[in-house]
């Protein structure tokens, strides 16, 4: 395949995170993020490959415009990374939810962005300022192929008796309630990394992936596949995060419904926004904090590092039992990739499952930090590059496909 040069977004409700790559190899030639966009002043960061990074600030009162600026920025003749917006190839939308819709990521044409569109009912909060991202994009580079790279994709893979929910079954036909997973581009990518440091097909191996950032999720990754995960229906199921509950008692929000009188939307924002570390610690959910204050003696604060812990573990012993053998554990995610401290109360108690770490290549956030017959990967996650991969990947299959076509016509 030609070389070509691929511009990543991910479009959150106030920011555009993105990046430039070019191919092959990925190698990443700018990144940068537009925050506060809709707010009276906005800011732009922005780095260029092997520069310093640098910050202004901008007028971005949508999307659209936040796009302007950074197209501007990367074909600026003295700090640009493009001659001409033109060089651009291809664009790698990150798409939050895909619903049922999407087992893989797609080339945008008009079905597939309708399709996306049908998933905002899935995810009202994150797939309209994807939709925005992908209307600015079609605007300012109508001539640049468009790829949806979608977090539910990866998991699309997981059979009934993982993604059903122990609900009337109408719920799930009707409402399409089941568990969908997310952090599906961040798995696949570690998954994907591993397989190629210890040079054995993903099809040979049975991972678990732990994503543990202040949203957190754990995979069970088996022949290449995601056969379970964490989160569910939406991102808050599963683990202890930053600020998210993960599983509780689903009696628990309805007896505050009736003891307080809370609305779904107090709930919302309690479950959501009020929990996890910054509930149980009572406002803090940078695990670094909580780290320090444990250290220098909260009993709150240390509480909050072992249920968090207590909760991974549990989720690796089950996901070992679901696949019927473990050959490798993968921490990614900021804190699955910086804190030694956490990975080591997760894996505490788990020689029975081959699990045991070096002690100072922990400490060292080495990549292989394992001494016994389970490895145990640290391996960074780059959502921006994966995206990009991802890219580059559709893109080939839809050549190989169109040769394959013209050689039969
Ligand atoms: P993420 O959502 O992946 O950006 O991860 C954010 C979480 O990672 C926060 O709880 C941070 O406190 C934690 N984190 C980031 N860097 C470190 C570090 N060096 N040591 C411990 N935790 C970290």
């Amino acid at each position: 395949m030609e070389p070509m040069k691929i511009l990543v977004l991910n479009c959150g409700s106030s920011s555009i995170k993105f990046g430039v790559f070019q191919s092959p190899n990925e190698k990443r030639v700018a990144q940068g993020i537009v925050e506060e966009i809709g707010a009276n002043v906005s800011s732009f960061t922005f780095q260029k490959r092997d520069a310093e990074t640098w910050k202004k600030e901008i007028t971005a009162k949508d999307h659209g415009q936040a796009l302007d600026v950074i197209l501007k920025e990367l074909s600026n003749p003295k700090s640009g990374v493009l001659q001409d917006i033109f060089e651009i190839d291809a664009v790698g939308h990150r798409v939050v939810h895909g619903g049922e819709m999407f087992s893989k990521s797609a080339c945008i044409n008009e079905a597939v962005f309708q399709k996306i569109k049908d998933c905002v009912d899935l995810a009202p909060l994150h797939n309209p300022p994807n939709i925005q991202g992908i209307q600015a994009s079609l605007w300012h580079m109508p001539f640049a192929r468009q790829v949806a790279v979608f977090d539910t994709a990866f998991h699309q893979s997981m059979e009934p008796q993982a993604f059903l929910y122990a609900l009337p079954y109408a719920w799930y036909e009707k409402f399409k309630i089941r568990r969908y997973g997310f952090h599906g581009t961040s798995h696949q990518y570690v998954a994907q990394r591993v397989s190629k440091i210890v040079r054995t097909p993903l099809e040979d191996l049975k991972l678990i992936v732990c994503h543990l950032g202040n949203g957190a999720s754990v995979t069970a990754v088996d022949h290449g596949k995601s056969v379970d995960t964490s989160m569910g229906f939406t991102p808050l199921e599963g683990l202890v995060m930053g600020t998210r509950c993960g599983d509780i008692d689903p009696a628990i929000p309805l007896h505050m419904i009736r003891i307080q009188n809370m609305s779904a939307n107090q709930l919302d924002q309690t479950l959501n926004k009020k929990s996890g570390f910054y509930g149980i610690t009572g406002g803090d959910n940078d695990l670094r904090i909580i780290e320090q204050k444990a250290e220098m003696g909260s009993e709150k604060h240390q509480l909050a590092l072992e249920m968090f812990s207590r909760r991974v573990k549990k989720y690796i012993g089950a996901y070992a039992a679901i696949m019927g053998g473990l050959d490798g554990v993968v921490f990614t995610g900021g804190i699955g990739e910086n804190s030694g401290s956490i990975r080591k109360m997760i894996c505490e108690g788990l020689d029975f499952l081959g699990i045991e770490l070096h002690s100072d290549f922990n400490n060292e956030n080495r990549t292989c930090i394992s001494t016994k017959r389970t490895a145990v990967f640290v391996i960074p996650t780059d959502e921006e590059m994966a995206i990009a991969h991802e890219v580059i990947h559709v893109l080939e299959k839809e050549m190989q496909f169109n040769q394959k076509a013209e050689n039969f016509q």
